[in-house]
């Protein structure tokens, strides 16, 4: 909340400007199309990030946009500050990135899920939580309703951010009850796009990477699991369509594309986008990796009035295109080369 200036000689004036929204994890994959779009939109945003998974790059573009403002922050400690909405997207996302530090990834989703309702009740505005299809864990249920609970193993190696995110929607819900905080919770499915690390270690990333620079592609266990692939202009989409929603609509709802593939299908795609002979090798199935996930989105569908647009051939080419840049900008591009070979 800004207040309007006061210029000289004119007449007391005491108002807002533009809706100020916070964005946690905006320096990340999705938070930095997502604080782009607020912006296009008209919106102040402060994007809050301690750079755990996130790069200045994704936000390079945004700095001299003088409606963005960056702190450097680890959302496990408090922040006070003032804003009119909350999206709360810090948080790791790989698998390989999450389980780096599992502690610090629950205290993130945990601790980070307090500190922003906190803020949120204080402040009387709505928060969004950016939570996960892990939450259904190696679904027995399939296509994944939001009305099922899930098949999570809670002490296992992904059970820092399958339940770090399960905790985080008890919290969400418990605040919603308890001090009527306005929560929009969503479960994103696999999302994919422009500013994912090049080292992410998630599928759609290392396959294109591989791809491009020659590299074999690692396929893990068989190549028979299923994952639906969402591109991130149609998930930014639903995550504001849900931020604006009625009050009454808290979610969970759903947000992915049901199109569903095997990973195998995925490398032969990937390789045949970018024209590519490289070889797959197999590389052992992670533990509790899951079978299948696809996404019902009659939820979405019905309450948001969203559908994702971008097949995946389409997704991936713009995606291809935008690493191939990356990769091609020398000496960034040699950089990025060596950290993922
Ligand atoms: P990402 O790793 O690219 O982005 C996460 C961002 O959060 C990074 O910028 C990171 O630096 C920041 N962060 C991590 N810990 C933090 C902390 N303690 N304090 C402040 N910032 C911190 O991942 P992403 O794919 O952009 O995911 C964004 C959100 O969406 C995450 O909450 C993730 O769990 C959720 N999500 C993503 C997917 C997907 O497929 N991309 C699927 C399900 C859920
Ligand atoms: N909090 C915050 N910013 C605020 C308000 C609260 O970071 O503007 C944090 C603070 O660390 C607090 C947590 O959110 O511990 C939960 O807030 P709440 O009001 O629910 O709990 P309490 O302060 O009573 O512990
Ligand atoms: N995977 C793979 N090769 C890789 C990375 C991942 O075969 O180089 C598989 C992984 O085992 C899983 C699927 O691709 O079955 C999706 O993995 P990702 O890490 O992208 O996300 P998840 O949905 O498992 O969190």
């Amino acid at each position: 909340m800004n207040f309007v200036e006061q210029r000289p000689g004119e007449p007391q004036q005491v108002g807002y400007t533009k809706e100020r929204v916070l964005v946690t994890g905006g320096a990340g994959f999705i938070g930095s199309h997502l604080c782009e779009r607020l912006l296009a939109e008209g919106a102040e945003v402060l994007c809050v990030d301690n750079y755990y998974t996130g790069r200045r790059d994704n936000i390079r573009a945004l700095l001299d946009d003088p409606s963005f403002e960056v702190l450097r922050h680890d959302v496990t400690f408090p922040l006070y500050t003032e804003v009119d909405r909350i999206y709360n997207l810090a948080c790791p996302a790989s698998p390989v990135h999450y389980q780096f530090d599992p502690v610090q990834t629950t205290k993130t989703s945990v601790l980070g899920a307090v500190n922003m309702l906190g803020l949120a009740k204080r402040l009387k505005v709505p928060i969004l939580q950016a939570s996960t299809s892990e939450v259904y864990g190696d679904p027995a249920v399939h296509p994944q309703q939001e009305g099922y609970w899930g098949n999570v193993n809670p002490i296992g190696i992904r059970s820092c951010y399958d339940e770090g995110k399960r905790c985080a929607e008890t919290l969400f819900f418990d605040y919603h009850r308890q001090h009527r905080v306005d929560i929009k919770v969503v479960r994103i499915f696999n999302t994919y796009g422009p500013h994912m690390h090049p080292e992410d270690g998630r599928v759609v990333s290392n396959f294109i990477v591989q791809a491009l620079t020659g590299q074999p592609i690692t396929l893990y266990g068989d190549g028979t699991q299923t994952r639906s692939f969402c591109y991130v202009d149609d998930l930014v989409d639903g995550l504001m369509r849900m931020m604006g929603s009625a009050s009454q609509t808290t979610g969970p709802v759903n947000l992915g594309n049901p199109d569903e593939f095997t990973m195998r299908e995925l490398a032969d795609m990937v390789r045949e986008l970018v024209g590519s002979a490289v070889p797959i090798v197999h590389r052992p199935l992670p533990a509790d990796d899951p079978r299948q996930r696809k996404p019902d989105i009659a939820t979405a569908r019905e309450t948001l009035g969203w559908t994702p647009k971008v097949k995946l051939r389409e997704g991936l080419g713009r995606t291809i295109a935008y690493f191939d840049a990356l990769l091609s900008d020398a000496p960034r591009g040699a950089e990025m080369v060596a950290l993922s070979a």
